[in-house]
């Protein structure tokens, strides 16, 4: 290594002190360099602003009230996560101390943040919050609040999904509207898998899980027309109960289970 930048060197006329010198300083103009690129204006970085954000518009459709927090938190994450800003709201981006290098780019992101909230919220929910300016402490807040909303949620659809009725429709159509409703359901409340369990449940939650199945069976045979009151009364001596989408199969072309 030596020998080749003396022979550079020597080529160029320098001699290796005078080259290792220029390296120093080559070295130093590019970290100047890469110090003299804000990181508002640095695509790379987490606090790169494109010159297009605007913090004065909305970048979502749905605005904030009492009864739909999980809609707009999911319209918010996307738009925050196509922005390269979730750490804004999730914690992972805190704010920087007065002295940090970043300090000022992270208090434009954070008001930008912080604006681009406030849009979507419903005047008096906006009203609430806008003592605060630092966006996780709303997001953090407005979940506080609002999440709770979700068992409310949970109670409406179980409401539909135990009135629900194929009437009118065909039983492809009464299915498909069943189904959106229990993975709505699901979406909420889940049961977990088992943790620790091997070839066989020991923990309950098989059991629960396999409940659920069967309540889903049920409902999509107590919801059917007459029509299909002979494939219902098969399928209520069978046991176990068979899966909701095999029944559903089965009724849809009229074959015995
Ligand atoms: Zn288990």
């Amino acid at each position: 290594m030596a020998d080749s930048v003396s022979s550079n060197g020597a080529s160029l006329g320098f001699d290796v002190h005078t080259l290792s010198h220029l390296n120093q300083l080559t070295h130093l103009q590019s970290q100047l360099n890469r110090k003299s690129v804000s990181p508002l204006s640095d695509p790379s970085s987490v606090f790169f602003l494109h010159p297009s954000e605007n913090p004065g518009i909305s970048i979502i459709s749905v605005k904030l009230d009492t009864k739909n927090y999980n809609e707009w938190s999911r319209a918010m994450l996307i738009a925050l996560k196509s922005k390269n800003k979730l750490g804004f709201v999730d914690g992972t981006l805190p704010k920087c101390s007065v002295d940090d290098p970043n300090f000022s780019a992270w208090d434009k992101c954070n008001t930008f943040v912080v604006a681009w909230i406030l849009q979507s919220l419903s005047n008096e929910i906006s009203r609430s919050v806008i003592w605060n300016d630092i966006a996780v402490d709303i997001w953090n807040d407005l979940r506080h609040r609002y999440y709770q909303g979700d068992i409310f949620k949970v109670a409406e659809l179980e409401e539909n999904l135990f009135s629900l009725k194929q009437g009118d429709s065909s039983i492809t159509a009464y299915f498909t509207k069943l189904k959106a409703i229990w993975e709505e359901i699901e979406n909420f409340k889940s049961i977990l898998l088992c943790v620790a369990c091997e070839s066989m449940c020991v923990c309950g939650l098989e059991k629960l899980r396999i409940q659920k199945k069967e309540t889903y069976t049920v409902r999509f045979l107590r919801g059917l027309n007459e029509q299909y009151h002979n494939v219902r009364s098969q399928v209520m001596l069978a046991k176990p109960l068979p899966d909701v989408n095999e029944v559903f199969f089965c009724s849809h072309n009229k074959r015995d289970i």
